[in-house]
């Protein structure tokens, strides 16, 4: 009765799991990608691909990863005020 798992522990789970068996998905396309192919000449590791690369590549040029600093950009009060209604 003490077999309590909590949905991050699944995760973990999962991931771990990923990298027991060798296989990854694709972060573009989720197809598998055999985790061997890391760092061999020409490896588009961790993409499929290196058109997948190319589009994670996009997507970093685009700011789409960009971490957001300030939420300025709609000016809703601004200073922390509770915004209750
Ligand atoms: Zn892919």
């Amino acid at each position: 009765m003490a077999n309590v798992e909590s949905p991050a522990g699944l995760i973990l789970d999962i991931r771990h799991s990923t990298f027991d068996t060798g296989i990854m998905q694709c972060p573009i396309c989720k197809i598998p990608v055999d985790i061997a192919t890391a760092g061999k000449k020409g490896s588009t590791f961790p993409f499929c691909s290196d058109r997948c690369r190319t589009i994670d590549l996009a997507r970093w040029l685009d700011g789409k990863y960009q971490i957001p600093v300030l939420p300025d950009d709609e000016s809703h009060g601004g200073d922390g005020e509770p915004d209750e209604r």
